[in-house]
């Protein structure tokens, strides 16, 4: 199915706009301190975020889905002004200090809404009021990217319980928006182990399983191969050892979802944090 055909499916959203095509990208998070330190993940972060605006056009509307934000069928974040969640513990104030005040988008969010289902049904995506705002899977990222945090953001939760082959369906539905302004980002990790952590670890030392679950995705990426990446769980034991659970992985199926497989994806960052959490990322552009 072509671009222009998706965006026929999801219609154009009175909200949004056409614009030229933006990238989707997948981007490894790893530890919440990343979003502090000066480490060279961070930096690709920033640099990544200053070719909006000059390389691609400057975003209306970011869309992230974060492995963070784990539902009962999907929501979305409807609120103008969503918080900043510090959803994590035994890291220093610093961390509990940091602010990432972009506003949300909530005319934006009722056209989503309305336009992407849930999957195996028709039905509307929820929209949350109150609840939620940006988690750390979000705003980790996105501040390094865009520290003026003037781009409007809403994140998409996922439903842990359905198969991860909803999770792909729910990327695919999104593919239209990459024609009206909105920049997808799936906010997660292609390896996700934090009982095997070796913390001091350098980036190029990582588990013999954590390199073939890496690489072994990596090459389906490279070959296009997207729709195989919902059964990653045939991959047996590097899969479960990569993913003891997988809402870290599942990001990256929405970002897959959102692109076409004959468009070549760009890796970077791709070395490992405390040896069992890759932090590839991909750039579809
Ligand atoms: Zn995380």
């Amino acid at each position: 199915m072509s671009e222009i055909s998706q965006v026929s499916a999801l219609g154009s959203l009175p909200s949004l706009g056409k614009t030229a095509r933006m990238p989707v990208l997948f981007l490894g998070h790893g530890s919440p301190m990343n979003a502090i330190e000066d480490n060279a993940y961070r930096r690709s972060w920033q640099a990544l975020g200053a070719e909006f605006g000059v390389k691609w056009p400057r975003p209306k509307l970011i869309l992230c889905i974060s492995a963070h934000w784990l539902s009962r069928g999907w929501w979305l974040t409807g609120m103008a002004q969503p918080r900043t969640i510090h959803d994590f513990g035994g890291f220093p104030k610093a961390l509990f200090d940091q602010e990432y005040p972009a506003p949300g988008f909530p005319e934006a969010a009722q056209d989503i809404a309305r336009a992407v289902h849930q999957p195996g049904s028709m039905a509307a995506l929820s929209l949350d009021m109150s609840e939620w705002g940006l988690d750390h899977g979000a705003w980790s990222v996105l501040k390094p990217m865009f520290p003026a945090a003037d781009i409007p953001v809403i994140q998409l939760s996922m439903d842990y319980s359905r198969p991860p082959a909803e999770h792909f369906a729910m990327g695919q539905q999104l593919k239209g928006l990459r024609e009206q302004g909105v920049l997808v980002v799936g906010s997660g990790n292609i390896v996700h182990n934090l009982r095997t952590m070796q913390p001091g670890a350098a980036a190029d030392q990582a588990f013999d399983w954590a390199h073939e679950f890496d690489t072994t995705i990596a090459g389906y990426l490279s070959e296009g191969k997207l729709a195989a990446l919902q059964d990653f769980q045939k991959l047996g034991a590097i899969a479960q050892q990569a993913h003891p659970t997988y809402e870290h992985f599942l990001p990256l199926l929405y970002a897959a979802g959102a692109v076409e497989a004959t468009q070549a994806p760009e890796f970077f960052n791709t070395g490992f944090q405390a040896a069992s959490i890759s932090m590839r990322s991909v750039i579809w552009a």
